[in-house]
């Protein structure tokens, strides 16, 4: 069989889309891509991935590819799956992990949703690609547009930081500054949908963003020998990444390829600066009102309205995990404490991480043998804003007392 697709479903309300032609929501609502999956567990062995190149198409039998759609690839995947020694004790575990995404193309592990999508709306025919960014997002469909040869246009908050405008003025994208916030950007693009042509990016309005972000899920599950661990921290913006996950667990139980009766708590964090979702988990609902006045240095967390929230909050739930803020105030300790612990560059997204982290370990929700994994999204040093503390400026042409500079 090409490839093992059968057909897309609306998330909300279970209707059958045809997976043959280019679909976006059903209802307002994101679609979920159903595959075969008898059909697959009969046609490979989950140890064949081993054998093949490192990039995410290595399962493309688990994807909407198969073996006839020509990725559009950057080589992105294979991201290591760090041990932190030291950074765990900090926090009292034994077993903590980061699986690091900043070593991905584009710096970020956006390059793996936008690969994907990039790659089928390309097997589609769509000529012009347009997002609305928070800021990684952004640079890796630049990335990705260029990669295919189509053109993209990029809208994103005039405060995002310099890099991600960079890396998309380099690739060749067409961007647009907004005063306003991601969904802001996503209004003023809906509104060039018809009269330009633009096929629309956005998280979760496509359906095989979730499916490249489902590689992660995959890897982990490979890099643990197909034993899942107990609990993953995941920096919740859009919601693409956690949805994409328990999306490919529980792919990956049906295939009956997992060695672990466990499935992993989906810890879903955010900062108290913009937390949508931590807030509709506390109140038991399904879906999220919009976060006023969202305002955090972690750019891909600032996304106060997600069309997913009610994916996330599932997955959450389903999972037995939860959904929590950590305070804006200690982002930055967080982000010096876990790269100066483990030579990571942590991105700020992931500082929250490690804030929810002590504090579920704290609150015993966290038991100190269990084999934890925190996602560093993205590379810290696209945030080239951030305040640069005081450093010592020496005369060119002078003399030191090195003895007397450093004590
Ligand atoms: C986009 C982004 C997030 C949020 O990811 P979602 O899957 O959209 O929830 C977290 N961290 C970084 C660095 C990002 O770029």
């Amino acid at each position: 069989m090409p490839r093992f697709v059968t057909h897309l479903e609306s998330a909300l309300d279970g209707t059958h889309l045809d997976a043959n032609q280019l679909q976006t929501l059903h209802a307002g609502r994101p679609l979920w891509v159903k595959y075969d999956l008898p059909a697959i567990a009969a046609a490979v062995d989950r140890d064949i991935f081993a054998t093949r190149d490192s990039s995410m198409f290595r399962y493309r039998e688990l994807l909407p590819v198969g073996d006839v759609i020509q990725p559009v690839s950057l080589g992105e995947g294979n991201s290591p799956l760090l041990p932190c020694p030291r950074l765990g004790k900090q926090m009292g575990l034994e077993n903590l992990f980061i699986k690091d995404e900043s070593q991905l193309p584009t710096g970020s592990f956006k390059s793996r949703g936008l690969s994907m999508a990039v790659t089928m709306a390309k097997h589609f025919g769509v000529e012009k690609l347009a997002i609305p960014t928070a800021g990684n997002a952004g640079g890796a469909t630049a990335a990705y547009a260029a990669r295919a040869g189509m053109q993209a246009y990029v809208l994103m908050p005039a405060d995002t930081p310099i890099v991600n405008m960079m890396e998309c003025v380099w690739a060749g994208a067409q961007v647009y500054l907004v005063d306003g916030l991601i969904n802001d950007c996503g209004r003023l693009l809906k509104q060039g949908i018809e009269p330009i042509g633009w096929f629309d990016l956005s998280t979760l309005k496509e359906p095989y963003r979730i499916e490249g972000k489902k590689t992660m899920g995959l890897e982990i599950a490979q890099q643990f020998d197909w034993k899942l661990p107990d609990v993953i921290l995941y920096p919740t913006g859009g919601g693409t990444g956690l949805i994409g996950m328990w999306k490919a667990f529980n792919e990956l139980r049906e295939l009956g390829w997992l060695d672990s009766k466990n499935m992993p708590r989906m810890v879903s964090v955010q900062s108290d600066g913009c937390c949508p979702i931590s807030t509709a988990f506390d109140a038991g609902e399904r879906f999220a009102e919009p976060f006023e006045n969202a305002s955090t240095a972690a750019s891909g967390l600032r996304v106060p309205v997600a069309v997913g929230d009610f994916m996330i909050l599932d997955a959450v739930r389903e999972s037995g995990g939860l959904a929590l803020a950590a305070p804006e105030s200690k982002l930055e300790t967080w982000q010096y404490q876990s790269t100066q612990a483990e030579g990571i560059s942590v991105c700020p997204e992931t500082a929250a991480c490690i804030g929810a982290l002590e504090q579920l370990v704290q609150d015993d929700w966290i038991k100190p043998d269990e084999k934890v994994v925190v996602f560093n999204t993205g590379a810290a040093q696209k945030y080239v804003s951030m305040q640069v503390p005081d450093l010592p400026r020496l005369d060119a042409q002078g003399e030191i007392d090195w003895r007397k500079l450093i004590d």
